[in-house]
């Protein structure tokens, strides 16, 4: 019988809450509700001991699960295969498995939530992975999914100039117009099991005019090209982006909203977002409109760093200066664009950008959280206190001391059930015949 409660002791602990390290602190655990029962300083000074179901990590660095508040679960990383071919040419099923293998590589790195923004060409089934893992089919984050973007006509699909001969890919969005047709579709999100709603300020819409070679990354098709053969173009009106934001609080859900242009950026915080992804534009009139209205910054630094490599200095100059302002930051990767299992790059480059390490963490963990909708998402995750959920990881580094120590996640946590321990994944792989005396139990991959 496992033991109703568990206890971690940190040898230090990192709080959110308060931005800061602390030492002598330890994290009691009810593993029936999956919840923080207390975190309380241990006194070790007199007749102190480990109890045998306790947990020790006194040289570790014991935190909150990371979140990751921009991902892709049904991409991998571009350089592997264009997002383009992944969309048109993997079936339906390997792009399941390969969600299942990418979920999996995501918890065992210390991201025990994920905000998936968009399915990319996989219709609602976002909704249907985050169902698996709740019920404990396949390990992975808790998932809050957007299901479908939401676009105006004909502004993000894929593309092909072989059209008139029949040709397409799979829809990549939900494609909406005015304000009665935008509520419509996010009322289809809501009934397809949207966690959070996404929609698109802007994007390259008019790629058809001088049509690239490929669409990532971007190669052009034509030896003489304007200077910007594919400008980001705003794609909603004000009073598309008001109905969308309405509408998505009658059902009390996030709103995030892809802007590449400051102009689509500041339409949408207008609107009430509650983050803007990407933000890369930038600029002090926007970064001004988002703390004013407390809106979220999640800056992708590290999609920005894999698919446009000369751009990611200039996009972490942006996110320092969006920080000094004091813009509500999330951590969010856009991960997919790169693979699952390296989230932490993001927190990386922030830190790179000079971003105190403190700061950034309490973005990735309580930020996360509130793009997730905060209490409206119907759990407390991102820091560590009685009733949250129990989404606890270490670190075998001090992350103020070493650079990689965002990679050594020695020990995760999620909902209470541990799932990697001392480096070594713990129950992902369970023996399906155990009876006495089998030495050669058949194992199955969870
Ligand atoms: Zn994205």
């Amino acid at each position: 019988m496992a033991p109703k409660i568990i206890t971690i002791h940190a040898g230090l602990f990192f709080d959110p809450k308060e931005r800061k390290f602390k030492k002598h602190v330890s994290v009691a655990v009810d593993t029936e509700t999956g919840t923080v029962a207390d975190v309380f300083e241990r006194d070790e000074s007199s007749d102190w001991h480990l109890r045998e179901s306790d947990i020790d990590m006194r040289s570790k660095v014991v935190m909150p699960g990371f979140v990751d508040a921009h991902t892709h679960v049904f991409l991998h990383s571009y350089e592997e295969r264009p997002a383009q071919e992944q969309m048109r040419d993997e079936s339906i099923v390997e792009r399941t498995v390969r969600a299942t293998n990418h979920v999996r590589r995501a918890l065992l790195s210390g991201y025990t939530t994920y905000r998936d923004l968009g399915s990319e060409g996989m219709g609602s089934f976002d909704a249907n992975l985050r169902d698996a893992i709740n019920r404990g089919l396949i390990p992975g984050p808790r998932l809050f999914v957007a299901t479908h973007a939401l676009t105006s006509t004909g502004a993000y699909e894929m593309r092909t100039e072989n059209a008139a001969n029949g040709v397409s890919g799979p829809t990549i969005s939900d494609p909406c117009d005015g304000p009665t047709g935008v509520r419509r579709a996010v009322r289809r999100r809501v009934a397809d099991g949207a966690d959070v709603i996404k929609f698109y300020a802007d994007y390259r819409r008019k790629i058809m005019r001088f049509p690239p070679v490929q669409t990532h990354p971007y190669i052009g098709g034509m030896p003489f090209p304007p200077a910007d053969a594919n400008p980001q173009v705003v794609m909603f009106t004000q009073e598309e982006m008001d109905a969308i934001v309405e509408e998505a609080r009658l059902a009390s859900l996030p709103v995030a909203c892809h802007a590449g242009t400051a102009r689509g950026a500041i339409m949408a915080a207008k609107a009430g977002v509650t983050s803007i992804e990407h933000g890369s534009e930038g600029g002090e009139e926007l970064f001004k409109e988002l703390r004013r209205r407390d809106t979220i910054l999640v800056p992708t630094l590290a999609a920005i760093e894999a698919i446009r490599k000369d751009q990611v200095e200039a996009a972490q100059r942006q996110a320092k200066r969006a920080f000094d302002i004091g813009v509500r930051l999330a951590a969010g990767g856009d991960t997919g664009t790169f693979n699952h299992g390296q989230g932490v790059r993001e927190m990386e480059l922030m830190i790179d950008a000079g971003i105190p390490v403190e700061d950034v963490l309490e973005a990735c963990m309580i930020g996360g959280w509130e793009a997730c909708g905060g209490d409206a998402c119907g759990f407390r995750f991102g820091w560590l206190a009685k009733g949250n959920r129990a989404d606890i990881i270490a670190l075998d580094a001090d992350p103020r001391e070493d650079k990689q120590a965002l990679r050594k996640v020695g020990f995760v946590m999620k909902d209470g059930k541990v799932w990697k321990h001392a480096g070594i994944p713990v129950g992902v792989i369970d023996p399906i015949m155990q009876e006495a005396g089998q030495e050669d139990p058949t194992w199955q991959l969870i």
